[in-house]
């Protein structure tokens, strides 16, 4: 890869500084009792009530599979619908921008705030904005984002990092969250309690003020209506609607694969998200908003079509699924890697396995971090079972490991076997050798990731050529030789 590449990539999604590739970053998370415990509960409780919620539909395998052909169809003529997207949403009183990487996306949000004059904004939870850093762009233009959604806020207050999609401080039990609270928390009353409902209202407190002052909101979006031009955020608290409604200028980040050609494909979507990312048969909160309304809402709305590597994701045949994704996290909540290790170990802002195949593919498998996260999986299958859009994660990822550089010792073994197998010669050769020094097979330990974590079968004395020569005379290398 040239360094002009490297530069373009890096400016996709940055990797988390000091980050190291995932098995020793899983390592050290693993080694977390208190982590473990945190997951295991949350993830064992969202896992359970979400299959209660889809065992209520019998039609659930037919709206999964509308929602995958939906999404192929909208990925395949995706330049259509965003053109149409673009009309609708210019047509309505609202203003498109196109961003091709994270670097243009912050420029272009950047530029908008300072227009307005504001140094403060409240922000609906997104993971548009997450993947291209846009707080941490903002903070060098002077500007602050006020996450506003709960468990974001948590992760905020804590300069922490999101660990995972649906609820970012998945890692953090409630007394950490008191703890925090009380710490960083100016409004935080004397004597919080770790009570769920203490928290909740302390919270609201310390955003309410935020809500009421705030000039300037930056949201992500679930869902755009191609023929339309109407956006959609769906949300569980409702803070996102304040930020969506209250402030006079909203600046919505959107991935372009987030399109939809109609709204009648809201159907297929609005039930298969909310059951598999928060086991509700609808969610709580689902704003809709198309251009602006005189005198109802935000008066200047502007609309970020971010592409950051999509468009190269979607010319890969086998990879492009990803991009069918609608981010409700169940294949995270099933996930016997992503229980153990945690959200931070995957390096970027997409944990689990939807971010051991997405993030290789916006950033490139080139840097370490990335070509340890197709490998980040044990390829039991559970997360394709639960995506609500089919997405076959274990295919992706055998695909991605294909393409990951190999380790030296790896290279040495996988060339040696590939000349040895290239003759029947060299094979019987080798089979002959394996034979005589199978007493040493039990003490190999090369290569040490294999061996140390895998018993070699015993050798027999004899190969199956040999024994059948010795049984049959030379008639098999007749037949082969014929
Ligand atoms: S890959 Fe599927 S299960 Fe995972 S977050 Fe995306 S839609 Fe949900």
């Amino acid at each position: 890869m040239s360094d002009i590449a490297k530069d373009a990539t890096a400016s996709r999604m940055p990797t988390y500084v000091g980050m190291p590739a995932f098995p020793k970053a899983a390592h050290e998370a693993v080694a977390d009792t208190r982590l473990r415990r945190n997951l295991a509960h949350a993830t064992g409780t969202i896992r359970e009530r979400r299959a209660a919620a889809v065992a209520e539909l019998d039609d659930w395998a037919e709206l999964r599979d509308a929602g995958k052909r939906i999404k192929d169809h909208t990925l395949e003529y995706l330049g259509h619908y965003l053109r149409m997207l673009e009309g609708k949403v210019t047509e309505a009183g609202g203003v498109v921008h196109w961003a091709r990487d994270a670097e243009e996306a912050n420029a272009i949000v950047a530029r908008l705030i300072k227009e307005t004059g504001e140094t403060e904004v409240v922000k609906v939870k997104s993971m548009a904005t997450q993947e291209i850093g846009l707080n941490e762009a903002l903070a060098e233009h002077g500007i602050t984002a006020l996450e506003t959604d709960l468990a974001e806020l948590i992760v905020q207050l804590a300069d922490d990092r999101p660990s995972h999609i649906l609820v970012p401080a998945i890692h953090k039990n409630r007394a950490e969250i008191r703890d925090l609270f009380s710490h960083r928390m100016p409004s935080a009353p004397e004597g919080l309690t770790d009570e769920p409902a203490d928290l909740a209202e302390a919270a609201r407190r310390h955003l309410r003020a935020k809500f009421l002052s705030a000039k300037v909101a930056v949201s992500g979006a679930n869902f755009a209506i191609a023929d339309t031009g109407t956006i959609l955020v769906v949300e569980s608290e409702g803070n996102g609607r304040m930020c969506l409604t209250l402030p006079e200028t909203l600046i919505t980040v959107m991935g372009i694969e987030k399109l939809l050609p109609s709204a009648r494909d809201l159907e297929v979507f609005l039930q298969l998200l909310p059951r598999s990312s928060t086991a509700e048969r609808m969610n709580p909160y689902t704003s809709a908003w198309t251009g602006v309304t005189p005198g109802d809402g935000p008066q200047n709305f502007h609309l970020v079509l971010l592409d950051n590597g999509r468009t190269d994701v979607r010319d890969e045949e086998v990879g492009r699924q990803a991009l069918r994704c609608i981010r409700c996290s169940a294949c995270l909540n099933v996930c016997p890697v992503y229980a153990r290790a945690g959200g931070h170990a995957y390096g970027s802002p997409y944990p689990g396995p939807i971010g051991a195949i997405l993030s290789p593919q916006i950033r490139g498998i080139g840097s370490k971090v990335d070509a340890s996260l197709p490998f980040a999986s044990s390829l039991c299958g559970a997360c394709y079972e639960v995506c609500p859009v089919a997405i076959d994660i274990p295919e992706v990822l055998v695909h991605l490991r294909a393409k990951a550089a190999k380790k030296l010792p790896e290279k040495t073994v996988m060339k040696v076997a590939a000349w040895g197998l290239r003759s029947p010669a060299r094979l019987a050769l080798g089979q002959t050798l394996a034979g005589r020094a199978r007493s040493l097979a039990p003490h190999l330990r090369f290569p040490r990731a294999w061996a140390d974590t895998r018993d070699l079968p015993p050798i027999p004395k004899e190969s199956f050529r040999a024994w059948w020569k010795r049984t049959h005379g030379d008639s098999a290398d007749r037949k082969d030789a014929s």
